[in-house]
């Protein structure tokens, strides 16, 4: 059995970034707290309790010392905020969603009404939309209502869509409004890193027969990549931890992918590719025992 890994997978630049600040931030000043996970992954999470990073749902939770951004970034409030509460901040925001932050801001100032095609729910879409005034939408579905007051729309993507993905929302949206618009902005938003993960997770299911996807289930980025695998016909399984690989999983497997969520620790993928040599070494024993006692061979003998 062959054990391939994605081209690209794992921790994008922006993940490992923020960790490293607020590791570096906790040692240096003692315990943080941590505004949201850093990360959507288990496995980092209990890594940077350990370090003194705890996490809290929001200011109010904080009585004293230093809070930190995470990488999804926040509102222009959050700086003004703690300062009122005497609290240091530690800014994680990933340079590509601050870029996205600052184009919101900009076209919101230049008027325009500004679009996110991603959730609302998401802590990044939250926080760019918060550098909009309440003069941004987010929305998933091209063909639903919006008023553009003047005329003029800017659309952006929340980074983690795919590019294809956006160039199809970009398109439908414009077919649905184009009648309501004078002048559009196009900001693509989306991040390379991301992008060039589904790349790597599509030829990777284009060569497995089964391909795992190491992530926290709470990462939106690792069910999509799951979900990209999957939709190219492969077998799939998600998982947080080696330990969950089922054996029985690898049973007349040739090929066996690994790809990996942005959130991903590089640890979590080796251990991962260490279980599956481990189980596919007994499983090439138990092969080669069978095939020793089967009934032809043991009349031969
Ligand atoms: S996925 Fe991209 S935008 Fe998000 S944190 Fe990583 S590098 Fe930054």
């Amino acid at each position: 059995m062959r054990i391939v890994r994605a081209k690209a997978l794992g921790f994008c630049f922006g993940v490992r970034r923020a960790i490293d600040m607020v590791a570096e931030v906790a040692e240096e000043r003692g315990p943080i707290d941590s505004l949201g996970s850093i990360v959507h992954n288990p496995v980092v999470v209990d890594g940077l309790t350990a370090k003194g990073v705890r996490v809290v749902g929001g200011l109010e939770e904080v009585e004293s010392g230093t809070v930190a951004v995470t990488a999804h970034g926040r509102g222009p409030e959050i700086a003004g905020e703690a300062e009122e509460r005497g609290l240091d901040v530690v800014d994680t925001t990933c340079p590509i969603v601050r870029k996205s932050q600052k184009a919101a801001q900009g076209l919101c100032a230049d008027g325009f009404r500004v679009i996110i095609y991603g959730e609302e729910d998401h802590p990044e879409v939250r926080g760019v939309l918060a550098w909009t005034e309440g003069k941004g939408t987010a929305i998933l579905d091209p063909e639903a209502e919006i008023d553009i007051p003047h005329r003029k729309l800017a659309l952006l993507a929340q980074t983690t869509k795919s590019e294809q993905s956006f160039a199809e929302f970009v398109g439908r949206f414009v077919g649905h409004n184009i009648g309501r618009i004078n002048e559009l902005r196009i900001v693509n938003t989306t991040c390379p890193e991301t992008d060039e993960r589904y790349h790597a997770a599509h030829e990777l299911a284009a060569e497995c027969d089964l391909v795992i996807v190491v992530g926290g289930r709470g990462s939106a980025n690792t069910r999509k990549l799951a979900q990209t695998c999957a939709d190219s016909g492969v077998e799939t399984q998600q998982i947080e931890r080696a330990r969950e690989i089922e054996p029985e999983w690898l049973e007349g497997k040739e090929t066996v992918g690994v790809t990996a969520g942005a959130s991903t620790p590089d640890q979590s993928i080796d251990e991962v590719v260490a279980r599956l040599e481990k189980l596919a070494e007994k499983l090439h024993a138990k092969e080669q025992r069978a095939r020793r006692f089967a009934p032809s061979n043991l009349m031969d003998a």
